[in-house]
């Protein structure tokens, strides 16, 4: 899908679906309930490297990974 991402402005921006390890830190650092955590999309703009994620249809909600998400 192709959003607006409030890190990389600008044109929209494609994201994919949060993987395990994204959606592992969300339950453990941002106590959603994993219920909630399948239902995130990660940016995948700046070549891949920006680390907004999001609920699909919901930004407010949405937050900035950890540089370390990525190690
Ligand atoms: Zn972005």
């Amino acid at each position: 899908m192709s959003k607006h991402c409030p890190n990389c402005k600008g044109p929209l921006q494609d994201f994919r679906p949060a993987n395990d390890r994204e959606k592992a830190h969300l339950v453990n650092k941002e106590q959603l309930k994993w219920a909630d955590a399948h239902s995130y999309w990660r940016c995948q703009g700046n070549e891949g490297k920006c680390r907004w994620i999001q609920p699909h249809l919901n930004q407010s909600k949405g937050t900035t990974l950890p540089e370390s998400i990525d190690d």
